[in-house]
């Protein structure tokens, strides 16, 4: 077993950690807290708006500088709560801008997050849904670790807020920051783990991180990608208005079902099915499937025809992934020549079909990279690494 305890805690640390930190719960959660440090239960949700307005707005991380909050709240507030994110672990910058990051979520459980530069509107975060993975997709490495456990709704926003902090664009109510200034624009729920085995949590992250009043994100600038999960996909659409991706990597259910072993849950017929039943798809509004392009699997010119079949009907655009390598990975990515001409029969066939420029490799920071240490402990191994 690797890495498995974080290092000892300092009692500084240890004392902090005690109070829970309200940074990353929902609207409804953080009335409640309100209501527990005893504030009356009818004004505790126009406080908590107030509250919101602050730690997602504005990024406050201390309550004393909520100006229009009374100030014996505020000091109630202090003494019983936070507003502390996870822990980093680790921070890296790679070579091309994109920076990743790993979060603490306790001892022992870290996920990573990636922000990554000029994609999107301006950039995007990369977030993880879930420690490890239960997927096993045998070109993924985080496929490579057992799933920890789920990310709570808390802890998927603390990865904007780390990012915000990180990239330093919250705006004061003295220097208001222009939409058009933001370097954080878009989110891609495409970090480590399968959003769809976690949609409680992914849907309440979604409703904070796209709340006008705070973090602001627009729904249609967040997008959802599942490697197939057919009887959640409809409901996806329902609960988050987010934009769909689907790890589709093969055209047969031959070879999809050894490359995504999932697909031997949900065939192609039943994920294609799924597919269209989700709401409001339009031309605007179109499904991205994601391709990763592995040399002499899935990359002839025939299963780029094979793609265009099976697409037929759904508004889609196609983004080609180069194969990131990773350690003892069995695969090679596909020659430059052969992804192009992959994405010249797509192009011609009238979809957008953009290569993925792979970024952050040299930090493991690029898709189906990311990995962490943590692997899960029965509660017996948690006491004796805590001791
Ligand atoms: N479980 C979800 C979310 C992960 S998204 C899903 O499968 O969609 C991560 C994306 O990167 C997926 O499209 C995944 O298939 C792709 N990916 C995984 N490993 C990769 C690798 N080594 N190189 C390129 N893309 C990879």
């Amino acid at each position: 077993m690797q890495g498995v305890a974080g290092p000892p805690r300092s009692p500084h640390n240890a004392a902090v950690t005690a109070l829970s930190s309200l940074a990353g719960l929902g609207k409804a959660e953080l009335a409640e807290k309100l209501v527990a440090i005893g504030v009356e239960p009818r004004k505790a949700k126009m406080r908590a708006e107030q509250l919101w307005r602050w730690i997602y707005h504005y990024g406050a991380t201390d309550f004393g500088a909520m100006t229009n909050v009374a100030k014996e709240l505020r000091a109630t507030l202090a003494e019983r709560y936070t507003l502390a994110r996870p822990e980093i672990a680790a921070a890296q910058v790679s070579q091309d801008g994109t920076r990743k990051w790993l979060v603490r979520l306790g001892p022992g459980v870290e996920a990573e997050c990636v922000f990554i530069p000029d994609v999107g509107r301006a950039g995007a975060l990369c977030v993880s849904s879930q420690v490890g993975c239960t997927l096993n997709c045998t070109f993924c490495h985080t496929g490579t670790q057992k799933l920890v456990r789920n990310l709570t709704a808390q802890e998927i926003v603390a990865q904007v807020l780390i990012a915000r902090d990180a990239l330093g664009e919250w705006p004061t109510p003295e220097r208001p920051l222009n939409d058009g200034d933001r370097q954080l624009t878009n989110i891609v729920f495409m970090g480590m783990g399968e959003p769809l085995y976690n949609l409680e949590n992914v849907s309440a992250a979604i409703d904070t991180i796209s709340d006008g009043d705070g973090v602001s994100i627009s729904r249609r600038r967040i997008t959802v990608s599942t490697a197939g999960v057919a009887p959640r996909i409809k409901e996806l659409g329902e609960r988050t208005g987010a934009m769909l991706a689907i790890s589709l990597h093969a055209t047969n259910d031959e070879l999809r079902n050894q490359l995504v072993p999932l697909n031997k849950k949900y065939n192609l017929a039943e994920l294609f099915d799924a597919i269209r039943t989700y709401p409001s798809l339009n031309n605007a509004k179109r499904v991205t499937f994601e391709y990763v392009m592995l040399k002499g699997v899935n990359d002839t010119l025939a299963e780029a025809k094979a793609l265009v079949k099976l697409l037929a009907g759904i508004p889609a655009k196609i983004n080609l992934i180069p194969f990131n390598p990773w350690p003892g990975a069995p695969y090679e990515c596909s020659d430059w020549e052969t992804i192009e001409k992959f994405a010249e029969v797509l192009n011609r066939a009238g979809y957008s079909s953009p290569i993925r420029t792979p970024r952050g490799r040299d930090i493991l920071a690029a898709c189906g990279q990311l990995r962490s240490e943590s692997v899960k402990q029965r509660a017996s191994e948690r006491l004796k690494a805590a001791t």
